[in-house]
């Protein structure tokens, strides 16, 4: 494992002049607090020392100190993201809270808005509510009202319009980034003093990626330019059932392949089975026969589809094409796949946003834990159908959730593992069960998203050792001493574990 050193009390004292007293601690109890925040954290190291910046400069400061005493650096912003905003070496070095910096601005000319890390997704909303309400900003449709618009974005994610628009990362225009030598610099044209960011390519061959999906382990993003989307207010969701996952599947495929007309109106499709209800309460307290959510109208499976219109005729027209496709599917494929009657309560519910509708899975059993997937739309359902067996193998609830992204080209499949913490072994289960599917999934072309560096990291690099390589390698010439977090990409394995790089074997 690389050696890095502890905090020490001269570096706290150098975090103090550059930041001031109030936004500094090594306070145990605030430590643990946001080891608390990152929910879904398996694996996770107290940091040593908290420190709140202000401003890129700060940030800056911050990491030439991390520099000189050798001391990893971990940048969190909402913290939310399952636990990935944790340090995850020993020791736990510098948590970097972003919070502070929380300035956001919109230009609705050239529709793009600008945040720091500290704007959370609750609070944009809430501006654009008041402020722009013929604009959306581009928030994680599910994550809580605390989960930032720039950590979603660069960590990729998935948002109210992912349907039509595609994984956050496509809908960046810019980006100021704290190398972590203390470099600053801007991607697209806003490299260009003065320029605004209008063309995300900007002036040359554009290095963003690096940093998006990087979990904090290339630089520190301290402005993102974003696009924001128009906000029609003529909205509904309707949903259709089916017993097996092609039943929700291959209709939605059929709806949102031609890309325009009533597809580019369904800006958010995502289904589930109705164990995604029964998990959203505590377990003792429900029924956990499928016969008592037949009852109540809810079908093995279903698919949901937000529809935004700038008419009530532009939106009953877009229904009337989805109910056409599904009818036609029932007819051609000889199956049934009934509309859903969905309670106005569960309209306004799926409209409201941040929506939380992703957040009681805790009452099942205290412990949840999302592992996500990226895979081909069509091949979904096999996933499913196999993520389904598997958690039944391992005596876990089936919870599944799928959604769209950029009009069915890829499928974001997202099992929820509901588990008692207190279970003797629980982990060491839920890492077999993670190591079993990967291996599977691997070979099929299907790739991890948010990976935990002890199974997806390894396995998927194990496989991709080219790329792999590089990575290391660039990552190397941004970050020399290797200051920042590896995060959970283990980039590089050494620094994480001691154990044999699987990428070399
Ligand atoms: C109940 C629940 C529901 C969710 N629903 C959704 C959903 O609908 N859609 C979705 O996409 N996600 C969802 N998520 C996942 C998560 O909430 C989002 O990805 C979230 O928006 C992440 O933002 P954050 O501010 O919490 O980021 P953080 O967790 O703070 O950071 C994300 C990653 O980026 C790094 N990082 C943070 N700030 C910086 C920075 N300034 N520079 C460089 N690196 C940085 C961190 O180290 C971390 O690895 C959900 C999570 C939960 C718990």
């Amino acid at each position: 494992m690389s050696n890095y050193n502890k905090v020490t009390d001269e570096v706290v004292k150098k975090l103090v002049a550059i930041c001031g007293e109030k936004y500094v601690t090594t306070s145990e109890p605030l430590r643990h607090s946001y080891m608390a925040r990152g929910i879904m954290g398996l694996e996770a190291e107290l940091p040593e020392v908290i420190v709140r910046p202000e401003n890129a400069e700060q940030v800056s400061k911050i990491l030439i100190v991390a520099n000189e005493n050798l001391s990893p650096v971990t940048p969190a912003a909402g913290g939310l993201s399952g636990g990935f905003a944790l340090p995850a070496i020993q020791p736990g070095g510098i948590y970097m809270d972003m919070t502070r910096m929380d300035k956001m601005t919109v230009d609705t000319e050239n529709r793009v808005m600008v945040v720091e890390p500290g704007v959370k997704s609750g609070d944009a909303w809430r501006i654009f509510k008041t402020q722009y309400p013929d604009w959306a900003p581009p928030i994680p449709d599910g994550a809580p009202p605390a989960a930032t618009v720039l950590g979603d974005a660069i960590e990729r994610g998935f948002s109210l319009v992912t349907g039509v628009y595609g994984p956050q990362a496509d809908m960046i225009m810019g980006l100021e980034v704290v190398l972590p030598t203390g470099e600053i610099f801007h991607t697209g044209s806003w490299a260009l003093p003065g320029a605004k960011p209008f063309y995300r390519w900007g002036v040359g061959p554009n290095p963003d990626g690096l940093f998006l999906g990087s979990q904090g382990s290339m630089g520190i993003i301290t402005k993102c330019a974003i696009k924001m989307v128009p906000h029609p207010h003529y909205k509904t969701v309707v949903a259709y059932g089916g017993e097996s996952w092609d039943d929700v599947v291959k209709p939605a495929w059929e709806i949102s392949k031609h890309e325009m007309g009533i597809s580019e109106r369904t800006v958010m499709v995502q289904g589930g089975n109705y164990e995604l209800v029964m998990t959203r309460w505590p377990k003792t307290n429900v029924p956990i026969d499928y016969e008592f959510y037949k009852k109540i109208g809810v079908d093995r499976k279903w698919m949901n589809y937000e529809v935004w219109a700038w008419s009530q005729e532009e939106l009953d027209f877009t229904l009337k094409g989805i109910d056409k496709v599904y009818k036609d599917y029932e007819v051609r494929e000889k199956r049934t796949t009934p509309q859903q009657q969905l309670h106005p309560k569960q309209v306004a519910s799926r409209l409201k946003k941040p929506n939380k509708i992703a957040i009681p899975y805790s009452l099942w059993q205290a412990g949840f834990l999302f592992i996500t997937w990226y895979c081909p739309w069509l091949e979904s359902s096999a996933m499913m159908d196999e993520y389904c067996a598997a958690m039944a193998d391992y005596g876990f609830p089936e919870t599944m959730w799928v959604a769209s992204i950029d009009h069915a080209r890829q499928a974001i499949v997202m099992p929820i593992l509901c588990f008692d913490t207190n279970e003797p072994g629980i982990y060491d289960k839920i890492r077999e069960f993670n190591l079993e599917t990967t291996r599977s999934f691997l070979k099929k072309g299907w790739i991890n998203y948010r990976p935990d560096p002890f199974v997806h990291a390894p396995e998927t690099f194990s496989k991709a050792k080219e790329y792999y390589k590089m990575l290391v390698k660039f990552r190397k010439v941004l970050d020399p001493n290797l200051i920042l977090h590896p995060g959970r990409l283990a980039i590089p394995w050494e620094s994480v574990s001691d154990l044999p790089n699987p990428a070399k074997e």
